[in-house]
């Protein structure tokens, strides 16, 4: 996807911070960070939003979610932490490409704004 942001930080084409890569998922550090500790986790393949997950590239998400555990345990996020997929206009999604925050090191509260 040409002008997709995060498919430009996958690509190398823009910069990022990353945590973690292999070759179906990247983690990298939120330029706006709301949390001691805030990662994205993508998938390498371009799915729009969680909206957008079919038969056909469920296994990328749910290998996404593998990965979520493995780096959570690498933070250290013992005590707990928060993920987020924002989707869509009322979900104010601001990236059409799937992508999971990762918030910890600090307590969350609940509901979300
Ligand atoms: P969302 O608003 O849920 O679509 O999340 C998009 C996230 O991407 C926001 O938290 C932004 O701070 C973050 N973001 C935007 N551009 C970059 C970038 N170049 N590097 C890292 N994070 C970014
Ligand atoms: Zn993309």
């Amino acid at each position: 996807m040409g002008d997709c942001l995060f498919c430009k930080i996958i690509k190398g084409e823009i910069p990022s911070d990353k945590v973690y890569e292999d070759d179906r998922v990247l983690v990298f550090k939120d330029i706006e960070p709301q949390a001691p500790v805030h990662l994205l986790a993508i998938p390498k393949t371009h799915i729009q939003s969680a909206a957008h997950i079919t038969p056909e590239n469920s296994a990328e998400a749910a290998y996404l979610f593998e990965v979520i555990a493995k780096v959570t345990a690498e933070q250290k996020l013992d005590k707990g932490f928060r993920l987020v997929s924002n989707c869509g206009e009322h979900g104010q999604q601001t990236v059409p490409h799937l992508h999971v925050h990762i918030l910890g090191d600090r307590q969350m509260a609940w509901p979300p704004g």
